[in-house]
């Protein structure tokens, strides 16, 4: 894992070795301070020679400077390092999650993610900043002012050090727990992410159910949970800076006393004496570094293991390694002996065998949950079949490129999505690129050109999140002059207008058999009057294809279609 962290500071090498040696640097002259006191009062304090001292105090000011500066450098760039690795981070997961499958979002909370892009990113910058840096410094000053501290005094230095690895001990100990509450804290955060996004997406669901004070209750309990994790990551904290706070300062303590006998004993001078109390201020203070940073590591730490888990989360559906390119289709679609099931094989559909060829327009009828959407799903290989196979001309379709097979279908839906932009925008997103005539002429089609027209903003209007400031019909057609624009060969309508009152859905079936000419199209239809003059109609139940042929074949046959018909007929609707 380390090593798929340090991989990230690849690009930004030279960044590293700035903030490192500038680091490195500072932590040197923090070291050589206590000695220089040290030869201050015990060389030069004696002699009283104004101009030694004062020679001396400008060249401590020059490293104090020069200090300053060292630590502008690790402040700023070493967080730039940061910054940038959590750009790039994100970058790379925000690329990974548009290539997940359908399956794997429909198991998943969008809150969860949105906070893996979010709350995760920032703490695994943090720690990619200060990270190898400050755990270099640590050790090195640990190890520089034990060295000094040895070489001044050995005695007394033995005896400070006899009490450091309990203080050590309560460091790790702390941390370790720490550990666990904070990846418990994150979890939560994406909990809560997940309620909020639930609750505002549906907020007009929930008032016109009236049901704000259940909402409010619900999330109240998920908020008194985040607090008492929270609550209880702090108590930790507090218990490991008080602890260790008590440990220094005893020490210092410590070293005061024994000093102190030492030099009344004969053996430390009072520039020693002073020079070691300063090296056991410098000895702890990475200790009490770790100690403010102990907060961001196991967060970073916890939210890269998230990351990595995330990133390796292979798309169920993806391109085979020996994936060609598919033409443009020739001759036909077909569903040989196809089975397939959610969450266990074959539970919603098998033994599906169908022959689509170019340019026909093929219904599919059928009580509601047979797995009408379901079978279109699988032809974008939205998900993959359990059994059996979809060819286009003849070419499996998990054996061609995904890109190249999506491509050439395009899909109405009932509940169309559109996107909180401009009109121009949802608009462009059928064809990214496509020239201003391109996109009034796709509005024409689709009928909505006057709508357009007549607004103040004309295609700059803001149609509100996923296209809440639009009509039911306006947004209908939005979605076919997007189609317009992508203009696919193939076609998937997928109860397109059942959502629409009797008039619009009659004014918008005009623009969607326009759209179907020249298309080989699969229409799923709940009202039976708009799939009469289909090539063929293939009833759909939970067994299988019940039967399949021309209206008036079918009306004819007397079988289950016959009698759907007669029932809508009698103005009874099949949902
Ligand atoms: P239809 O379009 O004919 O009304 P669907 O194809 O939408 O039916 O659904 C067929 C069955 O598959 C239903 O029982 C439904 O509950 C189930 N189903 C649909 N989508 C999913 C999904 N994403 N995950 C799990 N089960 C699903
Ligand atoms: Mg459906």
């Amino acid at each position: 894992m380390i090593k798929r962290f340090f991989f990230y500071y690849r690009p930004y090498r030279g960044l590293f070795l700035l903030d490192f040696g500038c680091a490195v640097l500072a932590g040197l002259i923090e070291l050589g301070f206590p000695i220089a006191i040290n030869k201050f009062v015990d060389d030069l304090l004696p002699k009283g020679e104004w101009g030694i001292i004062v020679g001396a105090s400008i060249g401590l000011l020059a490293l104090y400077i020069l200090n300053m500066f060292l630590m502008y450098i690790v402040n700023y760039y070493g967080h730039m390092l940061g910054i940038n690795i959590e750009t790039d981070m994100r970058k790379k997961l925000f690329g990974h999650i548009q290539k997940l499958s359908f399956r794997y979002f429909d198991n998943t909370k969008t809150g969860h993610l949105l906070s893996r892009l979010t709350n995760d990113m920032m703490q695994i910058g943090e720690v990619a900043h200060h990270g190898p840096e400050d755990l270099f410094i640590a050790i090195m000053t640990l190890l520089g002012a034990f060295t000094l501290m040895m070489l001044i005094h050995w005695k007394l230095a033995v005896m400070t050090f006899i009490i450091v690895p309990a203080i050590i001990w309560v460091v790790i100990y702390f941390n370790g727990k720490m550990t666990k509450a904070i990846h418990q804290l994150f979890g939560d955060i994406g909990d809560f992410n997940a309620c909020i996004e639930d609750n505002v997406g549906g907020i007009r669901v929930v008032q016109a159910f009236t049901n704000e004070k259940h909402e409010i209750k619900q999330f109240t309990e998920n908020n008194s949970r985040f607090r008492l994790t929270k609550l209880m990551s702090y108590k930790l904290i507090a218990k490991n800076g008080s602890i260790s706070y008590m440990m220094m300062r005893f020490v210092t303590l410590f070293v005061m006393v024994c000093g102190t006998w030492f030099v009344i004993k004969g053996g430390l001078t009072y520039g020693q004496f002073i020079g070691f109390l300063l090296l056991t201020n410098v000895f702890f203070r990475p200790i009490e570094k770790i100690n403010a940073i102990i907060e961001s590591y196991p967060q970073g730490i916890a939210g890269f293991k998230r990351y990595t888990e995330l990133l390796d989360t292979e798309p169920d559906i993806q391109d085979s390694p020996k994936a060609v390119e598919l033409g443009e289709l020739k001759q036909a679609i077909q569903f040989e002996n196809v089975s397939f099931g959610y969450e266990n094989e074959a539970a919603v559909l098998s033994g599906i065998n169908l022959t689509i060829r170019k340019g026909e327009t093929v219904a599919f009828v059928g009580p509601s949950g047979a797995g009408k959407t379901t079978l279109c799903s699988l032809l974008p290989r939205f998900y993959e079949v359990s059994g059996g196979r979809i060819t286009v001309d003849g070419s499996d379709i998990r054996d061609v490129k995904l890109e190249s097979l999506r491509r050439q279908i395009g899909i109405v839906q009932q509940d169309v999505f559109l996107f909180a932009g401009t009109i121009r925008e949802n608009l462009l997103y059928g064809k990214l690129g496509a020239s201003e005539e391109q996109l009034w002429e796709a509005a024409r089609q689709a009928r909505l050109e006057e709508f357009i027209k007549s607004q103040p903003e004309g295609m700059d209007t803001v149609i509100g999140e996923r296209g809440v400031k639009l009509s039911g019909g306006q947004k209908q057609r939005l979605a076919i002059a997007r189609m317009f624009l992508k203009n696919p060969p193939i076609l998937i309508l997928d109860e397109a207008t059942s959502a629409l009152d009797t008039e619009t859905e009659l004014m918008i079936q005009q623009s969607l058999s326009e759209l179907s000419q020249g298309r080989t199209t699969l229409v799923i239809a709940h009202r039976l009057a708009t799939i009469k003059n289909a090539d063929r109609i293939v009833v759909v139940t939970p067994d299988g294809i019940a039967e399949q042929g021309r209206h008036e074949e079918l009306v004819g046959a007397g079988g289950i279609y016959s009698r759907l018909h007669e029932a809508q007929f009698g103005a009874l609707q099949m949902s």
